[in-house]
């Protein structure tokens, strides 16, 4: 979608080190981290966010999280998955985003 910033990332236009990339989702570091390990995993396509996905897109997640987290090193020791929709929950990127995070900060908030 035109002026979506992630969506430029998707298309290569805003040079960024992938971590992983599949014919679905593409991975990558928050350039401003809350913890040891920030990821970003997007879907290509452009969906607002979380109650806008049309089909199957989640199907597709838990191999892609199988896969980041074994390269990422925290496929056994964990991590969090947060994705914001909304003004309240702090969205300010409106292509669907679900962060990852890991490494022993994590808190206890949720
Ligand atoms: P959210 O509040 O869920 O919309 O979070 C958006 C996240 O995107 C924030 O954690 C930002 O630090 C992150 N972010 C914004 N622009 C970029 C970028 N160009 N590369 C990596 N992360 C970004």
């Amino acid at each position: 979608m035109k002026d979506c910033i992630f969506c430029k990332i998707v298309e290569k236009e805003i040079p960024t080190e992938i971590l992983l990339e599949n014919e679905f989702f593409i991975a990558f570091n928050d350039i401003n981290p809350k913890a040891q390990i920030h990821v970003l995993i997007i879907p290509k396509k452009h969906f607002q966010d979380i109650s806008d996905i049309e089909g199957n897109i989640l199907g597709e997640l838990p191999e892609f999280l199988k896969e980041l987290s074994r390269k990422l090193g925290v496929e056994d020791s964990g991590y969090r998955l947060i994705t914001n929709k909304g003004k309240d929950a702090g969205q300010i990127i409106f292509h669907l985003h679900f962060h990852l995070l890991a490494g022993n900060d994590l808190g206890d908030l949720i």
